[in-house]
């Protein structure tokens, strides 16, 4: 309540905040309190990915944030693996607990340290051993939330119960104490408790029995979108590119002018559908100009734009005839379109929170998405236009096999040895879990096998097969954006 007052928090969002749970069987129950907040890690996940350095580490060691700067790209609370970060929904940017750093400046403690009557909470300065904290942390044995996550992060605990730390070690539970659980998260509880081997009524897990709400999904169905939308888009100039360096196309009406066509429609869909998922897409220019060059997300606007400068001269090639132009552009455009389609594979790399994004194949899953996308677009415009019915053949076996590889990638994906129980859960809510349905039937039967089985048959049936096959793709982005925000962070 000090934090919520000195920082004016408003109501439903939390700086800080205590999380109860139990263990044990009656009579030998035990209740166990932890305050959950930011760690203020040394090695910010947070701060990397932060597109416009509205997240900062000071030099003093406080992870502190701009409000000013912040966009509401929502891509710290991914990165944060400890679910410190909130939306404000006042102002629509991302906030969290600063170490009250304005007492700080002025010589004065944070407020839960004073409000605090048993002194539970202790702040200090732990580069200065003679300080209190200093001396705690050298001669006590304490415990940091995560620590595998590599962050540094700087709030220890003495004789903290592990459990209360540990969201892997707490039951699914679907309301608690004295209150009821967000519709939502409740959802999700449901979800994960329907796995096999999830452990719900294991005795050796804790009982969460009081938490704040948190926001279950900051990303949805405008980032699943868009990376189907980019996989069109970047796919659709590199299928025509490699057609033309490998001799299959000449830069006629297909490759010269469609392929571009619809690679800047698909370009302008991406980039509408990253600004409409902003908080506060009156800023989205700060990417561009108040930009944090260690962020993919910066990065990736960039590569966007360069590869829509090319699809652009690609386009004046195609529609004045240059084959040459197309020729020599064929090498850039092929170059661009595969960091259109891949950059993201490092933007959720920078997304640490997520252990199922994490995945080295992400990157070559992508890649092979982008040529999935490119070959049914293309494909569809050539059955449809039916122009010229030699390049049918060509396209439909490079979907076709696209579309192998992609089903190798994803399965390989979902059922390999998975690194940790959090990437595990999220693999298995699709293959097990509640989102099997839509992964058998829709990604698998409907998106793969059946495309396979129409572009084989005939040319006559190809125009449905890349229907399928970009609406399995849809799908497969669905699941996998959903699945990985899946499991709980705190
Ligand atoms: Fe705080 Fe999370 Fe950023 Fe660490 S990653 S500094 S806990 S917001």
């Amino acid at each position: 309540m000090a934090c919520k007052e000195e920082n004016q928090v408003p109501l439903g969002v939390f700086r800080t905040w205590v999380k109860y749970i139990e263990r044990g069987e009656f009579p030998h129950v035990r209740r166990y309190f932890s305050v959950l907040r930011c760690n203020h890690c040394d090695d910010a996940p947070c701060v990397t990915i932060c597109p416009t350095v509205a997240l900062y580490r000071r030099p003093d060691g406080i992870v502190d944030f701009d409000g000013a700067r912040c966009i509401g790209c929502k891509s710290c609370m991914q990165a944060c693996p400890y679910d410190a970060l909130y939306i404000d929904p006042n102002t629509q940017t991302a906030a969290k607990c600063n170490y009250c750093a304005h007492r700080i400046e002025v010589g004065l403690e944070p407020a839960c340290v004073i409000v605090c009557p048993v002194q539970a909470i202790i702040a200090g300065d732990l580069d200065d051993p003679r300080s209190r904290i200093a001396r705690i942390v050298a001669t006590e044995q304490v415990q940091v939330r995560k620590a595998e996550q590599g962050t540094k992060p700087k709030v220890f605990y003495v004789g903290a119960d592990t459990a209360n730390l540990t969201p892997q070690l707490q039951a699914p539970t679907q309301q608690y104490l004295w209150a009821q659980r967000p519709a939502e998260e409740v959802s999700l509880v449901n979800m994960l408790a329907a796995q096999s081997g999830d452990g719900r009524g294991d005795p050796a897990l804790s009982r969460p029995v009081y938490d704040v709400p948190h926001t279950p999904r900051p990303w949805g169905w405008k980032v699943s979108t868009y990376l189907w939308t980019k996989s069109v888009a970047a796919g659709a100039l590199l299928v025509a590119a490699l057609g033309i360096l490998a001799g299959e196309a000449e830069g006629g009406w297909l490759s010269g002018v469609l392929a571009p066509l619809v690679a800047l429609a698909f370009l302008a869909l991406t980039t509408g559908l990253l600004v409409f998922d902003l908080k506060r897409p009156d800023r989205f220019h700060y990417i561009l100009f108040k930009p944090n060059w260690r962020s993919w997300l910066v990065w990736g606007a960039w590569v966007l734009m360069a590869y829509g400068v090319v699809g652009v001269v690609w386009l004046l090639a195609g529609l004045t005839g240059s084959g040459g132009l197309m020729r020599g552009l064929a090498i850039p455009a092929v170059l661009l379109a595969a960091a259109a389609a891949g950059y993201s594979a490092f933007l959720f790399g920078q997304a640490e929170g997520r252990d199922f994004w994490q995945s080295p194949l992400l990157l070559p899953h992508l890649l092979v998405a982008g040529v999935v996308a490119g070959a049914a677009a293309l494909l569809m415009l050539q059955v449809v236009g039916g122009r010229d019915a030699t390049g049918v053949d060509t396209l439909g076996n490079l979907l076709a096999g696209a579309l192998v590889l992609h089903a190798v990638v994803l399965l390989a994906e979902l059922f390999r040895s998975h690194v940790n129980v959090d990437v595990g859960r999220a693999a298995r809510l699709i293959t097990r879990g509640y989102l099997r349905e839509r992964f058998w039937g829709g990604v698998v039967f409907a998106g793969i096998l059946l495309p396979l089985a129409l572009v084989w048959l005939s040319p006559a049936f190809a125009a449905a097969g890349t229907l399928l096959a970009l609406g399995g793709l849809w799908l497969w982005e669905d699941l996998w954006v959903k699945a990985g925000q899946s499991v709980p962070l705190s």
